[in-house]
């Protein structure tokens, strides 16, 4: 299908009770490689949030009561309609957010598998019988859907964030109401259409679109009707918007922003260690929650770990994401590019050497060059703050405790990332990084079936896998008399 047909195809209003609503008023979404507008969605208020809320909770008690095998169905079929219609969603990420087509389609896999996963998961959802230590009584413990979500996603994934909660609540006999990023919303307005089309009842998922994330999220945190955040995006935003969950005391289920460690241990396989490097650096862009944020190598192989990493980073291919032989898109938009450009300035102020790149590509896209850093000094903002981009900077180190140590000086903790040939190192590498995953060998871990998730600022809860579900589930103990 031709990228003007995909375009004309996508839905551009708010998704309410199972309808596409326009609202008079839109805003513009546009190519980040290209700065054209590629779509005019409606834009969004306090009265499509309160519709929606209404939506979701007049769906309720309906949907907590389907029986399970019948949610698993409608999320298998959803699941089948995204890999049928795996093109235009791979086709509408790059397009929206910059990632090379590959590894768009990519995120439709990883994306669709987590509506799979929670299929097999709602059938699933167990309890306990025990009897109280003193003998007598006996205790019946229950799960039960925790009610009303309010689901808020970032744009560096804008599929696989809305499945990721979207999956899991549908599985437990929860309604949602989810809010995408304005950079990126037509995305899940397309996996609106693909719950329409899978059976999915009215008002069991609603998404509201907009300009302005307060306002439409205002009436929704002050409705006592809610039960649920659910958010993925910047720890700055995630601590705002915890402290609006207070008043109502809602169950909250943060992921939060990272500054992942890449540790490569003094016996590390340099082969392993440029491939892994490679992926946790430069998939999405560099904009990935999980993206390798300090390379910390030890001295006797910083030399050549440099010199072979920079010669791969010099291999990609910088460019819109659909054109073919793309490996590295654009940055989200103008401000993150400006970011990103300072965060390698006051890197070299400070006295790193750039081995490759350095510089913002030539507009009207938002391009930055694909950037190794050395010798980077340890007060340079580079190390502190979530880079987002493609720039690797690199930090030579005297021993392995060192690395740990300086791996740890962060008051982020979502993944680690470890190169070591040793088993006995990389157990208790892993057992002392404080962090919610360790990457032993390898520079992808993602994984529906595996929980994701952070500690410290980095995040609360986790997704994927059996705890990802639970975040939904309220247990309820029944005390029983004998
Ligand atoms: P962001 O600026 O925090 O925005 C995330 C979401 O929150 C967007 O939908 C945004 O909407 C919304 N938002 C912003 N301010 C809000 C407010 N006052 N009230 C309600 N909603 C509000 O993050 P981002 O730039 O989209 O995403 C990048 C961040 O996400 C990075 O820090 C990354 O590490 C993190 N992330 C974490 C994970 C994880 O699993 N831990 C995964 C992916 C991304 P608008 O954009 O429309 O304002």
């Amino acid at each position: 299908m031709s990228v003007e047909l995909i375009l004309e195809s996508t839905p551009t209003g708010q998704f309410i009770g199972g309808e596409f609503r326009e609202t008079g008023a839109t805003f513009d979404v546009e190519n980040p490689a290209t700065g054209e507008v590629i779509a005019k969605v409606s834009d969004g208020g306090p009265d499509e949030a309160r519709a929606a809320m209404d939506a979701a909770c007049a769906a309720a008690e309906s949907w907590a009561a389907t029986e399970p095998r019948e949610r698993a169905e409608i999320l298998h079929r959803a699941y089948e309609l995204i890999v049928e219609r795996a093109e235009t969603f791979a086709t509408l990420m790059t397009l929206e957010m910059g990632k090379p087509l590959k590894e768009a389609h990519g995120e439709v896999t990883y994306g669709a598998e987590f509506l799979r996963w929670f299929a097999e998961e709602a059938v699933r959802i167990d309890g306990r019988w025990s009897v109280a230590p003193s003998g007598g009584n006996r205790f019946l413990i229950m799960k039960q859907p925790v009610g009303p979500v309010y689901a808020i996603t970032p744009w560096n994934f804008p599929l696989a964030m809305g499945t990721r909660k979207i999956g899991p609540a549908l599985a437990a006999g929860c309604t949602v109401v989810i809010k995408p990023a304005k950079l990126t919303p037509l995305t899940m307005l397309a996996l609106m259409q693909v719950f329409a089309d899978a059976g999915v009842p009215a008002g069991v998922v609603n998404c509201i679109v907009g300009s302005s994330s307060s306002e439409l999220s205002e009436p929704i945190f002050a409705d006592p009707r809610l039960r649920k955040l659910t958010f993925t995006g910047s720890t700055e935003v995630g601590r705002g918007l915890l402290e609006q969950a207070a008043p109502h005391v809602l169950r909250t289920s943060m992921e939060l922003g990272g500054n992942a460690p890449f540790v490569l241990l003094a016996d590390a396989d340099l082969d392993v260690a440029v491939s892994a490097a490679m992926a946790a650096k430069f998939r999405n862009n560099g904009e990935a929650c999980t993206a390798a944020n300090r390379f910390f190598v030890h001295k006797d192989l910083v030399g050549e770990f440099q010199a072979r990493f920079t010669a791969e980073v010099e291999g990609l291919v910088l460019g819109n994401g659909l054109d073919e032989g793309t490996t590295l898109g654009p940055l989200v938009d103008d401000d993150t590019l400006t970011k990103v450009t300072e965060l390698v300035d006051d890197a070299v102020a400070k006295g790193a050497r750039v081995l490759t790149g350095g510089k913002r590509g030539d507009g009207p896209g938002h391009f930055m060059q694909a950037t190794v850093l050395a010798d980077v000094s340890r007060d340079a903002r580079v190390l502190k703050e979530e880079i987002f981009g493609p720039v690797a900077p690199i930090i030579p180190v005297d021993s392995d405790e060192e690395a740990l140590e300086l791996a740890n000086d962060t008051e982020f903790g979502l993944i680690s990332y470890v190169i070591t040939r040793d088993v006995s190192r990389a157990i208790t590498t892993a057992e002392k990084f404080e962090s919610g995953i360790v990457a032993l060998n390898t520079g992808v871990v993602s994984n529906p079936a595996a929980p994701f998730g952070g500690v410290k600022q980095s995040g609360l809860g986790r997704e994927g896998s059996h705890e990802g579900v639970e975040e939904y589930l309220e247990t309820k103990y029944v005390g029983i008399a004998l």
